[in-house]
C-alpha cells in the first residue's frame, strides 16, 4: 500500500523537494493533501498534477480562483489557516510533512500529533517556540517526529541501532553561510542579495537569512535538544564548510558517528517519508577525488552574536525562544524589504530578550501571547 502524505508548505523550498520526491517515487507515496499560504499559482499546477484528495490555501482571499481553477477535480478545496490545522486531522493522511515557514507551523503540528500522525518535521521553529510541549504532547500520543532538516536526520541516522545507548555530546555542524570570515564592519553593509547567496544549500529565502545570520544553527541547536533529549551543554557547533559531514554522534565511549553526503535536500525528506526503509536512489553520489579535504572551524561568535542569543535563549528555557523565534521573524522580513541593516537583526532580538516578560512554564496560550506581543513591540522597532 502506498504511504500517503500529507504536505503543509507544498510551494516551498522542502515542499517542492517532496514533490520531486514523490514523483520519483510515485509507486511508493500518494499526495493525500497539499496546503500553501499564498502561492496559488503554483498550488493549482501541483493540485492538477497530483491530484490529491484535499487542498488548502491559508489565504482565504484567494479561495475563489483556487476553487475554479480546480472544479474539474475530484478535489477538495478549503481556505484559511484554521483549514490548514484541521486537515492533518484526515483518516487517510498517514504521515505529515510540516514544511511551513515560521511560527505558522505550530498550531497544524500540534493538531497532527494529537490525531496521531507521523510527523516529518522540516519547521524547526515549531521546536524552537514550543519543543518542551511538542516533545511531551508527542510521547502522550506515541507519536514519531522524525527530523527532515538535514543535520538532525543525520543525528537521527546516527542513532539507529543505538538503542539505549547514551549520547555524551552532539556536534552540529553549519557551513557558515555566505559571510564565513568576515567581521562586523563588513556586515553592516550587506544586503539582502548578498545574504540571499547560500555557498552550499538551494532553500527559502528566510531560512537562507537564518543561515547567514547563523541564527539557523542556534535554531537547530534548540531543535536537537527537544528531538533528542538532550542538555544545551551536550550540543556543540561546529564549521564545516563543505557541507558533506551533516552531523555527527559522540557517545560515552569516546565513539564519533558521522553521516555524510553531498548536500541534498531530498536524502533527508526521503529518509523520514520512508523512515525506516532506504530506498535505492538515482541521486548523485559522493565522489571523495572532489573533495580531498574536509574542513572544520569555531564559529566566529563576535560577529554572529545570534548564535550566542539562541544558546542563551535556549539555556534560559520557558518562552525566551520563542521571544528569540518571533524577534527573528520580524526583523528577517523586514531585512529583505530593506526596511533594517543587517546587524539590526541582532539588535532587534537582543532589545526583544530584554523587554518582554519571561515566563518559565510558559503554556501554548502564553505562548502565543508572547509571540504577539513580541511582534507587535518588533513594530515599534521599525
Ligand atoms: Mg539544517
Amino acid at each position: 500500500m502506498k504511504k500517503r502524505v500529507a504536505i503543509l508548505g507544498s510551494t516551498g523550498s522542502i515542499g517542492k523537494q517532496a514533490l520531486d520526491v514523490i514523483r520519483e517515487f510515485s509507486d511508493k507515496f500518494e499526495v493525500e493533501v497539499l496546503t500553501a499560504n499564498n502561492n496559488i499559482e503554483l498550488l493549482i499546477k501541483q493540485a492538477q498534477e497530483f491530484v490529491p484528495n484535499t487542498v488548502v490555501i491559508a489565504n482565504e482571499s484567494k479561495y475563489n480562483e483556487l476553487s475554479a481553477a480546480l472544479a474539474s477535480l475530484p478535489i477538495k478545496v478549503y481556505a484559511g489557516s484554521d483549514a490548514v490545522s484541521q486537515v492533518v486531522e484526515m483518516d487517510t493522511i498517514d504521515i505529515v510533512l510540516a514544511a511551513m515557514v515560521g511560527f505558522s507551523g505550530l498550531i497544524p503540528t500540534i493538531n497532527a500529533i494529537k490525531a496521531k500522525k507521523t510527523i516529518a518535521l522540516a519547521n524547526k521553529e515549531t521546536l524552537v517556540v514550543a519543543g518542551e510541549l511538542i516533545r511531551n504532547l508527542a510521547i502522550e500520543n506515541k507519536t514519531n517526529i522524525l527530523p527532515v532538516d538535514s543535520e538532525h536526520s543525520a543525528i537521527f541516522q546516527c542513532l539507529v541501532g543505538e538503542g539505549n545507548n547514551a549520547i555524551e555530546k552532539v556536534y552540529l555542524t553549519a557551513s557558515g553561510g555566505p559571510f564565513r570570515g568576515k567581521d562586523s564592519q563588513f556586515l553592516k553593509n550587506v544586503t539582502p542579495e548578498m545574504a540571499l547567496k547560500h555557498p552550499n544549500w538551494d532553500m527559502g529565502a528566510k531560512i537562507t537569512i537564518d543561515s547567514a545570520t547563523l541564527m539557523n544553527k542556534g535554531f537547530e541547536a534548540i531543535e536537537a535538544r527537544w528531538l533528542f533529549d538532550l542538555k544545551p551543554e551536550q550540543i556543540d557547533i561546529i564549521v564545516h564548510p563543505q557541507s558533506i559531514v551533516h552531523s555527527l554522534v559522540q557517545f560515552e565511549d569516546g565513539s564519533i558517528k558521522a553521516q555524510m553526503g553531498l548536500p541534498d535536500m531530498k536524502l533527508p525528506i526521503v529518509y523520514a517519508l520512508n523512515f525506516p526503509f532506504r530506498f535505492k536512489s538515482g541521486f548523485q553520489r559522493f565522489n571523495f577525488m572532489d573533495y580531498p579535504e574536509l574542513s572544520f572551524e569555531k564559529p566566529d561568535l563576535e560577529s554572529f552574536k545570534t548564535l550566542s542569543l539562541a544558546f542563551s535563549a535556549m539555556e534560559k528555557g520557558g518562552n525566551m525562544p520563542c521571544i528569540l523565534n518571533a524577534a527573528n521573524e520580524i526583523a528577517v522580513n523586514a531585512f529583505l524589504k530593506s526596511k533594517i541593516g543587517f546587524l539590526d537583526i541582532t539588535d532587534f532580538i537582543l532589545k526583544s530578550m530584554d523587554r518582554l516578560s519571561y515566563i518559565k512554564n510558559p503554556s501554548l496560550d502564553e505562548l502565543i501571547k508572547t509571540d504577539l506581543e513580541t511582534r507587535r513591540y518588533c513594530e515599534t522597532l521599525l
